[in-house]
């Protein structure tokens, strides 16, 4: 590092990751510079926007505002003065086949413990809510154990330090029988939870992480936890509205955001990081270098020479595909989000993580149908569904069969489960995880660091300060995770861990 305290700091990568430490960063009066190999920022949080229809492309909303409150309000005001944030009125409704007539349906209220209780005692039978309200009690307790000692703590690669701060994580043993890191999400729902819908409730969210329940942590209960308890939101306009306020943040704090330039290699100066080799062949000095990539930057070869070994073995992730539909007329009463789940939620797991080359033929499917009036012509809806699917490369997302057919098979579906739309269809546009590897990097479009979740499984994660003095990691693949709220997390745990210029 130079002698003054102001270090340049280069940030490999605009995801949401990239463009929150930088903003963090600059307002610390650090000399601040985004690398963006695309010639957008904003990563996996995108938009489409076509013949006036707006689409979200990635997070369909969000969770845990305060990470997004406070990084706003640090950086320079208030969120409330740069987006529209709303609370979801009616956020979710799930329905599940029944074995004889109707599907069985249940609408859940936002940030309601009760109401939440009371929709799975009407929709499953007595006993359902209190079951639902008894595992929502553990992850709270889980929540209270993880959430300072290890979610809000950096992961470091010095592994003593790494050592001590995982043993100190929850670490007791009334602490350990809280977690249980031993054992799996659907092992805590089987132990728990009666009723299979329930089950598949609690799955779901093993699943939208990009995981098998069988193989994610217990500890992903406090997922819906959270929900419950500080609710699910939506940016008017699109979440997308979200990420480009903060280039705008960048910008205002002064943060040199270049696109178009792709990070080649992290250089050395003795030990230390110096700085950036670009694809264009050029160079930047760096004291400091952040990685927001989707990999871990040894794993991808962007790092070379002592302390660069070690790349953490990831457990496979499955990945996203979105059919986002332009359609004519409104459905009335749509929910933010409807789950339509699959006619055997339990086995659709294994289907999806069997290798199978094909796309899947029952996938639970969650239909985005934002109330927003900014988002279609009048008259008119835009819908999302998003689904979960091997990555590309198990299936080759990018051939012309499966593009061409995927999008009829999803509308029969769509239609068969009840929601039938194929006459208002103006125009459809598929969104694979072919596109997701393209526009962000992560190989195979794949969630970025599913399954390394946890106390256990965390030294799996890139870690936000790497042995290599002077490389820092943030975003999905590194500590705590993926999903907007961890990454902007990640964000403030590197900025407090590199400190004030
Ligand atoms: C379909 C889908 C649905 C999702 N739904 C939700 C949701 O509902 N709620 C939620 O919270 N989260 C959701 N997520 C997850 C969330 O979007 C991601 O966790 C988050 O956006 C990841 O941000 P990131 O900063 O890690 O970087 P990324 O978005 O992965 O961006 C990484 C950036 O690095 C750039 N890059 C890569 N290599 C280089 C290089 N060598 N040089 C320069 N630049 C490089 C890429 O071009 C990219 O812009 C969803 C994701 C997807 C794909």
């Amino acid at each position: 590092m130079r002698s003054t305290d102001v270090a340049r700091i280069v940030i490999v990568g605009a995801g949401i990751g990239g463009l929150a430490v930088a903003a963090r960063l600059a307002t610390l009066r650090h000399e601040v510079t985004i690398c963006e190999r695309s010639s957008s920022t904003g990563g996996a949080s995108g938009s489409i926007v076509r013949d006036g229809f707006t689409f979200t492309t990635g997070p369909g909303l969000l969770t845990l505002p305060a990470v997004y409150r406070d990084l706003f309000l640090k950086t320079g005001a208030a969120i409330e003065d740069v987006v529209d944030l709303v609370p979801l009125a009616s956020p979710t409704r799930e329905s599940f086949a029944a074995a004889t007539g109707a599907r069985t349906v249940v609408d859940l209220p936002n940030a309601s413990r009760s109401g939440t209780h009371d929709a799975f005692e009407a929709g499953f039978g007595p006993g359902a809510g209190d079951d639902w309200q008894r595992l929502l009690h553990r992850a709270g307790e889980m929540w209270g154990v993880t959430r300072k000692s290890f979610i809000e703590a950096p992961l470091l690669a010095d592994p003593a330090r790494r050592a001590e701060r995982l043993r100190s994580a929850g670490s007791g043993r009334a602490d350990l029988r809280v977690t249980a890191p031993w054992r799996s999400l659907r092992s805590l729902g089987r132990a728990t939870l009666s009723d299979p819908r329930l089950r598949a409730h609690l799955e779901r969210f093993a699943a939208e992480a990009g995981c098998h329940p069988g193989k994610a942590p217990a500890t992903l209960a406090t997922l819906p936890y959270l929900e419950e308890t500080f609710g699910v939101w939506w940016v008017r306009g699109g979440l997308h509205r979200m990420t480009e306020a903060l280039h705008a943040r960048c910008l205002q704090r002064k943060v040199k955001v270049r696109t178009d330039t792709e990070v080649v290699a992290i250089e050395r100066e003795g030990d230390r990081v110096g700085g950036v080799r670009l694809a264009d062949g050029g160079r930047l000095a760096a004291d400091i270098v952040i990685t927001d990539l989707p990999t871990d930057p040894h794993a991808a070869g962007l790092v070379s020479g002592p302390g660069a070994a070690g790349a953490r073995r990831v457990p496979a992730a499955s990945a996203t595909l979105e059919l986002h539909l332009a359609l004519r007329g409104h459905t009335p009463e749509m929910p933010h989000r409807t789950y339509l789940f699959a006619d055997d939620p339990g086995r659709e797991p294994d289907a999806l993580f069997a290798r199978r080359p094909a796309p899947p033929s029952d996938p639970t499917l969650c239909v985005l149908a934002p109330d927003d009036p900014t988002l279609a012509p009048e008259g008119h809806s835009a819908w999302t569904v998003q689904l979960r699917v091997p990555p590309h490369g198990v299936v080759d997302w990018a051939s012309a069969a499966v593009r061409d057919t995927y999008p009829a098979t999803l509308l029969d579906l769509l239609a068969r489960r009840g929601l039938d739309v194929r006459d208002r269809v103006l125009w459809s546009e598929l969104r694979t995880p072919a596109d997701v590897a393209a526009a962000t990097g992560a190989p195979g479009g794949a969630a970025p660091g599913a399954g390394a979740d946890g106390p256990r499984n965390a030294p799996r994660r890139v870690p936000n300060r790497s042995a290599v003095p002077g490389l820092f990691s943030v975003g999905a693949s590194a500590h705590p995770g993926g999903g907007l709220p961890r990454v902007g997390m990640s964000a403030a745990l590197v900025a407090e861990l590199i400190g004030r210029a």
